[in-house]
């Protein structure tokens, strides 16, 4: 029964509904377009477009046409800003109806590519950043967190596609592709949750930490990032727990309030997952490429009423902040002076296991992940 809920809040947790209206007079493109609902995909075309035309550095906008389109023939859009080494990953809205991430991407590609501070500056100079502020455009316009495969009609989850036995959707061959190709460093991934409440608070989760595969998990030691992603995560950590109105903690799911234990992920079939374990699809990586990953997860189901036209300002706001001191921090190498155990110190629930996408619930400490 507890394994039955705990699936069942998982499926709550992941998955969360629409969402109502962006906050009015939120950031305009090109200072005559005010953004006064979600953006659309037309929207998101016409905000790189702009700040292509407009930006002071050089920013790159282009569509991974040459690998493919979604299902319903949309073009995937990339913009690419900086000049250096180091590459940066950066992908919002896989799942269609988690709106505000893809405004806080864009926020960000604005601010690299217009602010002109000395921090920004040695990003740009130290690391090129790739954005895809939509990777899943049919989920976007449909307002559904899967796509639609045009020939059966069946919906897939994009961000359980990522699986060694091959992609169902196009919108993963063509991701996979272009990352196969790009060769990131570092990844990050943006998502919505559902309603929760930071562990021994009564404070509502604005904002939660997230790595796909657990730390000290059945998977993510192999990897060779069960240090690092540890790093990140309470780097961001300590870098936002001051700021006003966030309440953080770590990504779980199957939380159980009364008896105090919740679940972390073990997602193998997640991109950014996958990413980690240097997934070699159809010998497009053939040398195991791999890199750390993390992922950022907003407050907001506007079903449960969670998310008012008041607070979706400062949600984005979090999570611009979250992503500009994530990247600075790998970037200028503060993220290696953390502590890994720092990651313990971020607000979580007891752990009583890993949800798992191969597994079922493996509990800690049982040998059952493989
Ligand atoms: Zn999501």
């Amino acid at each position: 029964m507890k394994i039955v809920m705990a699936a069942l809040i998982f499926i709550l947790a992941f998955g969360s509904t629409s969402f109502a209206a962006l906050q009015p007079g939120g950031p305009s493109t090109n200072g005559n377009t005010n953004i006064n609902s979600t953006l659309s995909y037309a929207d998101v075309v016409k905000i790189l477009e702009d700040i292509e035309r407009s930006s002071k550095v050089k920013v790159e906008v282009s569509t991974l046409d040459e690998y493919g389109k979604s299902e319903q023939g949309r073009s995937i859009y990339v913009a690419k800003v900086g000049t250096g080494p180091q590459k940066i990953w950066i992908q919002a809205q896989i799942h269609g109806n988690e709106k505000l991430v893809t405004e806080a991407a864009l926020q960000l590609l604005k601010m690299y590519a217009n602010s002109g501070e000395k921090d920004v500056e040695r990003v740009l100079e130290e690391a090129t950043l790739y954005f895809i502020p939509m990777y899943n455009p049919d989920g976007a316009e449909m307002n559904i967190r899967h796509t639609r495969l045009s020939d059966s009609g069946k919906l897939i989850d994009l961000n359980r596609d990522w699986t060694a036995k091959g992609f169902e959707a196009v919108e993963s061959k063509v991701v996979y592709a272009y990352w196969a190709d790009v060769n990131p460093d570092f990844a990050i991934d943006l998502h919505h949750q559902g309603l929760k409440q930071v562990y021994g608070t009564n404070e509502s989760t604005s904002f939660s930490l997230g790595i796909s595969l657990a730390p000290d998990g059945p998977t993510l030691p192999s990897t060779g990032y069960n240090e690092i992603t540890k790093q990140m995560m309470a780097y961001v950590y300590d870098e936002m727990k001051d700021y006003g109105y966030t309440h953080i903690d770590r990504y779980q799911v199957g939380v159980n309030r009364e008896e105090e234990f919740g679940y972390d992920i073990d997602i193998r079939g997640g991109v950014v997952s996958a990413m980690m374990m240097g997934l070699n699809y159809n010998n497009l990586n053939p040398e195991g490429h791999s890199h750390p990953a993390v992922f950022f997860e907003t407050k907001g189901n506007s079903t449960e009423g969670s998310l008012g036209q008041k607070s979706n300002g400062y949600l984005t706001k979090q999570n611009y902040l979250a992503l500009k001191s994530l990247v600075h921090g790998y970037v200028t190498g503060e993220v290696g002076n953390v502590n890994p155990d720092d990651w313990y110190n971020i607000p979580h629930y007891p752990l009583a296991g890993y949800l798992t996408d191969y597994n079922g619930i493996v509990p800690v400490g049982s040998d059952s992940g493989y």
